[in-house]
Formats: C-alpha cells, sequence, structure tokens
C-alpha cells in the first residue's frame, strides 16, 4: 500500500506503528486531522489478514471520526488505534498498559477510548499510563442510552423536515436490532406517542426481552423490515444494510437509526436514496450522542450539560438537510460539507495572533 499517497491525498497527519517486545502489543495509530482539537477515536482488537488491512481500516476509521466530530461541535479531530491480534489470546493487564504507554508518547494529540473488542475495563489499565483516554468506568457511564437520545432527537427533525411536525402519534416506526441502542429507542418512540413500533432481531432472547417489555410492539422476521410499510426504518443493528437489494423494498419516508455505515456505497446509495425522495439522516451526524457524551469527559463530565449537547442533533440535521436543497446534493454528501466547512472556517479564524 502506497501509505504517503494515500495520507497525502485525504490530508493525514499522522500514522504511528509501535511494538511492545515484552507484551507482544502490534497496532497502529493514525491521526487524521486536529484542526478543530486533539483527535479521539476508540481502540479496535482485530485479527486483520495483513497490515495493509489492519493500515487501511485504522485510516478510514480515523477519517470518519474527524467528521462525526466536526459535525457534532466538537472541540476534537479524528484518530483511531488498531491494535494486530486475536482478542482471546492477547488481552491483559500489562497488554493494556503497554498502549497506555504509547498514547501517552503522543502528549495528548490523541485521545483513545473503547471500540470493538476492547472494554471500559481494559480502558482502566490503559489509564494507568496515560491521561489521554476516555469512557472509563464510573465517568460518562454507557454511551448507548446516549447514543438512542440522539437518534431520537435526529428522528424528530427528520419528521420535521418532511411532514412539518415531529407529532409521532400519526407515525410508525420499524427498528432493527434490539440491542443496546434499539431497545433504548424503542422506549423513547414510545414514550413519545408513537403511533405502531415494529421491530426485528436475530437475537432470541432480545426478541423475549422486547415483548415483554414493550408488549405493544410488533416483532417482524428480519428480512421483512425493508418492506413494511411505516413513515421511519430506524437501523439500529448492521452496516451496509441500505444497498441495491434493500434499497427497491422501502416503503419508508426517513432511514434514520443508530447504526454506523448504513450505506453500503455512500455515493451511490445516498443518491438513490434522494432520487427516491427517502430523507436520510447522515449515520455519522445522527448517532454521535455517545462521542458527544464521553467528549463531556474530557470536560469534566456533567450529565446535564452533555445530553443539552446531545440534543442538538436535531438543529444540525435540520441545517444538513437545508444545506442538501441548497446544494442539490444527497444529505450524507451535505453533512461532510457541512463538517469540512466547520473546520475549515475555525482554520480560518484562527489566523490571526491572540496571545493566552
Ligand atoms: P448491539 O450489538 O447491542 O445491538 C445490535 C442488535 O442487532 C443485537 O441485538 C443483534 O442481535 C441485532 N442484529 C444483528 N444482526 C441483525 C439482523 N440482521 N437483523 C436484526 N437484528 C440484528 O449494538 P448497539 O450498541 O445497539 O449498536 C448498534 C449499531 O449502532 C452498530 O452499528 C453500532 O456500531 C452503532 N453505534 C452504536 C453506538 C453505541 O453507543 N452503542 C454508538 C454509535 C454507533
Amino acid at each position: 500500500m502506497k501509505k504517503f499517497e494515500y495520507m497525502e491525498k485525504h490530508g493525514y497527519e499522522q500514522l504511528v506503528f509501535f511494538h511492545d517486545k515484552t507484551t507482544g502489543l502490534k497496532g497502529i495509530t493514525c491521526i487524521h486531522n486536529t484542526t478543530l482539537g486533539p483527535s479521539l477515536g476508540g481502540t479496535r482488537l482485530w485479527d486483520y489478514e495483513s497490515e495493509d488491512d489492519a493500515t487501511l481500516d485504522v485510516l478510514r476509521l480515523a477519517r470518519g471520526m474527524t467528521y462525526k466530530a466536526a459535525a457534532a461541535g466538537l472541540n476534537l479531530g479524528g484518530g483511531k488505534t488498531v491494535l494486530i491480534g486475536k482478542a482471546d489470546e492477547v488481552k491483559s493487564e500489562a497488554y493494556f498498559r503497554a498502549l497506555g504507554r504509547y498514547v501517552q508518547t503522543l502528549n495528548g494529540r490523541y485521545i483513545t477510548a473503547e471500540d470493538v473488542n476492547t472494554s471500559t475495563n481494559d480502558m482502566d489499565f490503559v489509564s494507568m499510563e496515560t491521561d489521554h483516554v476516555v469512557g472509563l468506568p464510573g465517568k460518562s457511564g454507557n454511551p448507548s442510552p446516549a447514543t438512542a437520545t440522539g437518534c431520537f432527537h435526529g428522528i424528530r427533525a427528520s419528521l420535521k423536515e418532511l411532514f412539518g411536525t415531529d407529532d409521532m402519534s400519526e407515525r410508525s416506526f420499524a427498528v432493527q436490532g434490539a440491542g443496546q441502542t434499539g431497545d433504548f429507542l424503542i422506549g423513547y418512540l414510545l414514550d413519545a406517542g408513537a403511533k405502531k413500533v415494529y421491530f426485528t432481531e436475530i437475537n432470541e432472547k432480545h426478541i423475549e426481552k422486547i415483548k415483554k417489555k414493550y408488549p405493544e410492539v410488533d416483532f417482524v422476521e428480519p428480512d421483512d423490515i425493508y418492506a413494511l410499510d411505516v413513515d421511519v426504518f430506524a437501523p439500529c443493528a448492521l452496516g451496509a444494510v441500505i444497498n441495491d437489494d434493500t434499497i427497491k423494498q422501502l416503503k419508508c419516508s426517513i432511514v434514520a437509526g443508530t447504526a454506523n455505515n448504513v450505506l453500503e456505497d455512500e455515493s451511490k446509495h445516498g443518491q438513490a436514496l434522494y432520487d427516491q425522495k427517502i430523507l436520510y439522516a447522515p449515520d455519522f451526524v445522527i448517532n454521535a450522542g455517545g462521542l458527544i457524551n464521553v467528549y463531556h469527559e474530557i470536560k469534566g463530565y456533567n450529565e446535564e450539560d452533555a445530553y443539552r449537547d446531545i440534543a442538538r442533533i436535531h438543529d444540525r440535521l435540520l441545517d444538513i438537510y437545508k444545506l442538501s436543497k441548497e446544494n442539490e446534493t444527497h444529505t450524507q454528501e451535505a453533512a461532510k460539507l457541512f463538517a469540512k466547512q466547520r473546520i475549515e472556517i475555525i482554520n480560518n479564524m484562527r489566523a490571526n495572533y491572540v496571545k493566552r
């Protein structure tokens, strides 16, 4: 892989490879852009097939974090760490403390957190060696209710955009995945008076839990969720669920959920939804509640302040929909433009010298 060529093309700042011989820790940290503030992104532990796969993943994920933080109005840049290894073989106290020491060498340019195959408990070990870690036990807590709350505000904004009102009493919803975020989202929709909520799941325990907790919600089989005649489809399970096969089944007017990378191909399927007049709430904007919540740890966590910031997802989405209309471009593209504009404006604003 031509790393410098890729970094130049997409404006990366730094790519750091590290190896700790005592614990076998092998990883890569990528800092994409720190215009707005220190880069932040979780540490993903994965058994990558090749070093190039790991490198491409960390580059791609760090860039995604730049847009996510910028669009969320945070003073954060985009970064990410990937560790190469089998989770059940490599994890230990020393392994994560070794990671903490490498994070510390970046002197605050990068802040880490949990991600796939790493937990808040692992981050406790990281924090023994560095201050540049968030998402610790006993601080901002489980990000899922925050993510689901942000998604709920995003759904309200999307309804307002399309129907002129966010009144849910005439609206129906299909929630895909009733795990950590889907479960909360279903509850919030019902509390807001949703006319009808359907859900799908593949995990029997989760199906039973939802049926018991919310008897008024109807279960549908996983393959039937796309073609339901509802106002809102909320993907809260997997990525790439909007693709060539599913797009032609959709009867909904809005796609808005917590899942990451909802569009299999951002340009193609973002455009296809736009052409079909289905309003798409860009994933990295509507699911930023967890990131906003954890960001407040850096400032000294206060739940009320954090949730006030999370509620701003509502107005931010309306701004993005406006940009989409003005530019006659699909909403995923408009969201990126929105993020890039904020980075550029703040960068330019800082051009004059101010002594602090
Ligand atoms: P989760 O694992 O707790 O829940 C996902 C649920 O989806 C599980 O119950 C799983 O059984 C179910 N599922 C998997 N495949 C399915 C299918 N084909 N049909 C129906 N259900 C299926 O995950 P989560 O934390 O709720 O996150 C959901 C999505 O949101 C993921 O894409 C995640 O990356 C994204 N996300 C989560 C957060 C957060 O704070 N948890 C933040 C940002 C983004």
